[in-house]
């Protein structure tokens, strides 16, 4: 018989977390639609969705610090959000339906490690830290040394995710966001990018790329970012970056879209990002 513990506080669940079975579940949008599809089989269901400490957002220090069961609604909602990381609200608002925004949280999405994953690529551009609770102590790790193949995070199995921490001092970079799907709402990814671009002089000062569902996490483009930073953005620099940001990404056939789609996509989303940055 599967059992269903509600967790109260972080030492319940480091006391409960290395039990035969034990499964974390906070907005259950992943897990329960796993368990339903027989793909895993979870003896025990430890319930963080209310565990003291674990939900809320807080502005300290010149960074946010967003707790792992804070749900996505709450991250939308939420001014300092809105204000200073436009970009994760923007995201984040593409993620689900209202029902799925409700329950959805930011731990789950990401220790979920999908490559569709939408948290993960402004939390990338943000230059996040998640930090990590577990039975022999904390740590903190970078977002890109977290995510590290579909279904796999850098997590060890008496890890949690206690919440993840985002730098303030961004806001002066142009985001842009842009998700491919089959239809307009309700959508897992296609193909997504997202970008951070500074210009100063007429040229790009600096740009940070994130693109998701087109390699086995979603990744930032880093050589790509340097092969553009210095320049100024004219037609031939968007037709090499297109070929560029085309060569850069890994992805897969899939029931959703060839890999040869996926590439063309990430090539024109990148043409964007340059000509968003240099109008007005
Ligand atoms: C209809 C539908 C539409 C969706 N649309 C999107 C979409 O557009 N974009 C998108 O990115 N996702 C989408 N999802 C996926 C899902 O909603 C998100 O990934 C969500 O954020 C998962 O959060 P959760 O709290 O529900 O996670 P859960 O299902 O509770 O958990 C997911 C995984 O993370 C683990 N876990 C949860 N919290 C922690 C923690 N703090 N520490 C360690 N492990 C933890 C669980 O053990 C489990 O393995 C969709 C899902 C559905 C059903």
């Amino acid at each position: 018989m599967r059992h269903y513990v509600k967790i109260k506080t972080v030492q319940e669940l480091l006391e409960r977390i290395e039990e035969p079975g034990a499964r974390i579940l906070c907005g259950g949008t992943d897990l329960v639609v796993k368990m339903r599809s027989g793909a895993i089989d979870p003896q025990v269901l430890l319930d963080i969705s209310d565990t003291e400490n674990l939900r809320g957002i807080e502005e300290k220090d010149d960074r946010v610090t967003i707790g792992a069961a804070t749900t996505v609604t709450e991250i939308i909602a939420d001014p300092v959000i809105a204000g200073k990381l436009p970009l994760l609200e923007t995201v984040l608002r593409t993620l689900g339906s209202t029902q799925i925004r409700n329950r959805a949280t930011l731990g789950g999405n990401l220790v979920n490690a999908s490559p569709a994953a939408d948290s993960a690529i402004p939390l990338l551009l943000y230059q996040a830290e998640v930090n990590i609770s577990g039975v022999r102590g904390d740590r903190v790790i970078g977002i890109e040394d977290f995510l590290v193949s579909p279904g796999k995070t850098a997590l060890t199995s008496d890890e949690f995710v206690r919440s993840v921490s985002i730098p303030l001092s961004q806001i002066a970079f142009k985001p842009f966001f842009h998700k491919v799907g089959r239809r307009k709402a309700m959508i897992i990814a296609i193909a997504s990018l997202g970008a951070l671009v500074s210009m100063k002089d007429a040229k790009i000062d600096e740009i940070r790329l994130a693109v998701g569902s087109v390699a086995p996490r979603p990744i930032r483009l880093r050589e790509l970012e340097s092969e553009l930073t210095g320049k100024a953005v004219t037609q031939s620099l968007i037709e090499e970056a297109k070929g560029a940001a085309t060569n850069a990404v890994s992805p897969i056939d899939d029931v959703r879209a060839s890999a040869d789609y996926r590439r063309e996509v990430i090539g024109e989303l990148v043409a964007r990002v340059l000509r968003n940055a240099v109008q007005g």
